[in-house]
């Protein structure tokens, strides 16, 4: 629909009712300036904003990356150099963030609180148009980079929070070949060059160059605002029309980036990855093969290529991945299509292969697929994965984010290249095509189109190469000792002058009339009642029934509770490894493939997990359970139930081959989050020796877990037969009646409805009974560094303060916002370069902070060191602890799913924690004073007093530290 309405200097050029998410959605054009935007409106009170840059990079030095993170850091009318920081602490949003992809920047905020609303997207956009950049250049040292040198007898190093973030990107040898896969595919264009930031290219972007991208690309013409939620869009228009666009005119640009040309025939490359100094490099290549086809504005093709992509690998019964599996040419294997680009790439990535078996594991991978182009797919794959992706879809549970931020990224994906906003958020018509289309052939022709006749591909080979770190940080120290040998002494001094200066800045505080112009929020605007999750617990014979009354769209969430009171602590990797396997094995009534396509016809998903939780009235018990899980629609739960029954307890173990190739198949898998999230392996080690809790966390999804595998896999080939056993036997003697608890989630009358269901499950549970066992528990000093093949730290300290004689408190979590967003931001990610830090005070009194991609080591545990004194000097206005409040109730009052929900009053029953409880935890909170932020004081010091640590990092690094450590673990054995 065309129309000439103009509102607020915007022309409405379409108007399009949107019924899969329920909204009406407006398309404008800023006459003036030539910006567009774009606002969905519907019933969701968590209102979204956005607006989107076209930032494509033209080289490897982060730019785009590092404005991103610069312009948040005081601009015309907000100068606070901490801005940001002092949103994320004192606002009431329910996200906040910037995000720099590989051709686009984007700055969303979300909040259910109108005020709050308007004030983060003017912020925001006074942040990206006018940026004190131009006239503070120290902030472009500090979060890109800069030379460090204190004193002229030292060495010279680089310095930024970019920098050490990207170092840390790059330890995951997954981000690697990710970021090189996309080099060889488009060699021409913007997408062969790293928006993120190399870190031996990022010291090569000079400021002047920095200033002149964000004068090119952050100008409105370039731009895409998006409006999601039910709000005042008169307002908002007004607003951003009168303050930001209006004062800009529109100017003739182009940075469109021109589609890749086709290759002529495929593309061979290859590239080192580091591997620990000590490592063998024996059967640890990475191997990869890459389709780029199609391109993103034609929807049909790229949903298809997406779906095509779960068919053959993402399920238990894709015919790719089970080929892969049993072919033992690659100990793992998954695969990606990246939907941001403007070409879509199917990328296949093969982990741990033999250099000798790369040849052979690319034929079995292209006969596998001219097999399945010829004779055709199974259509019960291809309708489970469509069905499964239409769940999803409908679902929209996106992960607990705002629904808008997902909505907003999905219209980008083509609105962003000049295409139909609304061609992805429209999905029914193009599933119901897909659905179509099956008997067609459409899958099998899709196959050829992009892996078979395909010239557009390449075969990529990551070779491991033991020591690598250490090579380039030798080289990168030789190139800074030789710049330092070539400087004259003046030159020396102004680089230590320029430091000086330069850290005096950053120590310098905001002025409190620049706080004060950033917009906030009053404390009298907060709900004083904590928000209460729906649960009513029934006792039936066999099982308690909690049933929570929620609307959740027609959908069945259920739950069963497996008490394991009699485990013990040697179980728990073995009843993690099971929880792995579930659902990946032949069942007794159905074969894996089959089990795997039921689930995805029928069901959004089943599974087994295992929970952990500490009992909260005594929190040096551990009460372990293991969950079954399914949801379903209503008409579906006897299904899901039947379902859930045979992943979860009918499962067949005895497939030696099967379960060999998927113990290989987790170990990587473990690699992979590990190496992913050094910080979480840090404090959950750190923890371990002192809390039960932290140990069997580590035991059943950390490094202990992964090293329980490991010896697994070293055994495997002659003792497959005992751990079959092992296996059966966890079968036999963890799912029993006793004790049993069944959550419903959906409304009281579907519930109702769904509970018959359920027997379907019980006649399959053993009456056994066992007595339960006394976990004891003797606490120890430990301290660990795990040594990974890393240029970067993680380092955690921390200990449990019940044991100190403290007890919880709300304000501790105003002291958490406090610590985090104040004293831990500004030394260790300010001033230590490092790209963040963590703090928490648990329930169930665990205490610990941990650095993230840190430069370093011994000083960041003297910023540690330091807390106490901190907190017992700490001062602030009356408005400033107001700031802190409300920031904390923020975290507390986020949006929640029905599933989550449910969720959490199930924890609640469970660990007997109570509404009373929580309603006393926001009270508390609400009611901080200075006085008691600072009587914690005492409690960190003594925590800190006892030197609990422990170090995920570089081997080097931590050598040096060695007698701050009892043991340094190698990450992999
Ligand atoms: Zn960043």
């Amino acid at each position: 629909m065309t129309t000439t309405k103009v509102k607020h200097g915007f022309k409405l050029i379409d108007q399009q009712s949107l019924t899969e998410i329920k909204s009406e959605a407006f398309l404008y054009e800023h006459i003036k300036s030539g910006a567009q935007l774009l606002f969905l409106q519907n019933e969701d009170n968590n209102k979204t904003f956005s607006i989107t840059f076209a930032t494509p990079p033209t080289d490897d030095s982060g730019c785009p990356h590092i404005l991103e993170h610069c312009v948040l850091n005081g601009s015309k009318n907000f100068p606070a150099k901490n801005t940001f920081t002092e949103l994320i602490k004192g606002s009431l949003k329910t996200f906040i963030n910037a995000m720099t992809y590989p051709d686009r920047t984007i700055y969303p905020i979300a909040s259910t609180n109108d005020a709050d609303y308007f004030n983060l997207m003017e912020v925001y956009l006074d942040a990206v148009f006018f940026p004190n950049i131009y006239h503070q250049p120290e902030i472009f040292y500090q979060e890109g980079w800069h030379h460090e040198l204190f004193d002229p007898a030292q060495d010279i190093i680089y310095k930024g929070v970019v920098y050490n973030e990207m170092k840390g990107a790059f330890s995951s040898p997954e981000a690697v070949i990710m970021r090189f896969n996309q080099q060889i595919q488009y060699p021409d264009n913007a997408y062969r060059n790293e928006s993120g930031g190399d870190p031996e290219a990022i010291p090569g972007l000079t400021y002047q160059q920095f200033l002149d991208f964000h004068s090119k690309h952050y100008h409105p013409v370039n731009s895409k605002v998006f409006l999601y939620g039910d709000l005042d869009i008169d307002k908002a228009l007004q607003t951003i029309d009168a303050k930001y666009l209006s004062l800009f005119d529109r100017i003739e640009q182009d940075v469109a980036i021109a589609p890749q040309k086709a290759f002529t025939e495929p593309v061979h490359a290859s590239k080192s990855y580091p591997l620990a100094a000590t490592d063998s490099p024996e059967g640890k290549y990475y191997y990869s093969m890459n389709f780029t086809h199609g391109n993103i504005l034609d929807a049909q093709t790229t949903l298809g290529i997406s779906i095509l992509n779960d068919v053959l690998m993402n399920s238990a019964a894709s015919p790719l991945k089970q080929k892969i599996l049993q072919s033992n040419l690659a100990q793992d294997s998954f695969s990606m299509v990246d939907m941001d680009n403007l070409q879509p790439t199917l990328s296949l990535i093969f982990k741990n292969v033999k250099e000798g078996d790369i040849g052979a594991l690319d034929s079995l991978v292209m006969d596998e697929l001219r097999r399945l182009h010829t004779e055709g797919i199974d259509p019960k794959v291809i309708e489970a994965a469509i069905n499964s992706r239409e769940f999803g879809l409908r679902e929209a549970q996106m992960g607990g984010f705002p629904k808008g931020l997902f909505y907003g990224k999905t219209a980008l994906n083509t609105w962003f290249f000049g295409g139909d906003p609304f061609l992805y958020l429209r999905y029914e018509p193009l599933i119901e095509n897909l659905r179509s289309n099956v008997d067609k052939a459409f899958f099998e022709k899709l196959i050829a189109e992009i892996c078979l006749n395909n010239t557009h591909s390449s075969r990529v080979t990551m070779i491991p190469e033991p020591g690598l770190i250490e090579k380039s940080e030798k080289l990168t120290m030789a190139k800074l000792k030789q710049m330092k040998a070539d400087m004259t002494p003046a030159e020396i001094d102004a680089m230590v002058d320029f430091n000086q200066k330069f850290l005096d800045w950053q120590q310098e505080a905001d002025k409190a009339e620049d706080l004060d112009k950033i917009p906030f929020i009053n404390l009298s605007d907060i709900a004083p009642e904590a928000e209460s999750y729906a649960a009513q617990v029934e006792d039936l014979k066999d099982f308690k029934l909690i049933r929570h009354d929620l609307n959740t769209n027609g959908i069945a969430y259920v739950k069963a509770y497996f008490d394991l009171s009699h485990v013990e602590e040697e179980d728990i990797s073995w009843l993690s490894l099971y929880t792995f396997l579930s659902g990946q094995l032949n069942t007794q009534n159905y074969s894996y493939s089959d089990l795997a396509n039921e689930i995805d016809i029928h069901t959004g998903g089943v599974g087994v997990g295992l929970s952990l939780v500490n009992d909260y009235q005594d929190p040096e018990k551990i009460i372990s359970k293991l969950v079954v899980h399914g949801k379903a629609t209503l008409p579906k739960t006897s299904k899901m139930m039947e379902l859930v029954t045979e992943a979860s307890i009918n499962t067949v173990f005895n497939d030696p081959e099967r379960v060999k190739q998927l113990i290989r198949e987790l170990k990587s898998r473990l690699e992979m989050s590990i190496m992913m999230a050094g910080h979480q392996v840090a404090i959950m080690r750190m923890l371990s020796p002192m809390s039960q809790y932290h140990k069997w966390m580590d035991l059943a999804s950390g490094l202990g877990m992964y090293h329980f595998i490991g010896s697994l896999e070293k055994k495997i080939a002659t003792g497959i037969g005992e751990i079959i056993e092992e296996l059966e036997w966890i079968q036999k003697t963890f799912f029993v009646k006793e004790n049993l608890i069944i959550s419903i989630t959906a409304t009281d009358e579907e519930i109702t409805t769904a509970l018959p269901a359920i027997d379907l499950l019980l006649a399959q549970i053993s009456d056994e009974t066992y007595p339960p066992n006394d976990h004891g528990f003797t606490a120890k000093d430990f301290n660990e560094g795990i040594s990974a093949p890393v240029n970067i730290q993680y380092c955690a300290q921390g200990g449990n303060f019940f044991r100190k004689g403290y007890s919880y408190s709300g304000k501790l979590k105003v002291l958490n916002n406090i610590l985090r967003n104040e004293f831990l931001y500004q030394e260790i990610r300010v001033k230590g370069g490092a790209y963040g830090a963590l703090s928490s005070f648990s329930l169930s009194g665990f205490q610990y902070f941990c650095s993230y991609r840190d430069p370093n080591l011994e000083k960041t545990l003297d910023v540690y060191d330091r807390v106490a004194e901190f907190v017992r000097g700490f001062d602030c206005s009356a408005k400033d602890l107001e700031k802190y409040i409300i920031g904390t109730i923020s975290e507390l009052d986020m949006p929640m799913s029905p599933e989550r929900k449910g969720a959490i009053a199930d924890d609640d029953y469970i660990t007997g924690f109570t509404q009373a409880d929580r309603q006393q935890i926001r009270t508390e909170i609400l009611s901080t004073k200075l006085e008691d932020i600072r009587s914690y004081a005492d409690m960190i010091e003594s925590i800190m007093g006892n030197h609990h640590i422990s170090v995920f990092g570089n081997e080097t690094r931590l050598q040096e530290a060695k007698d701050l450590l009892a043991q340094i673990t190698p990450v992999f054995q």
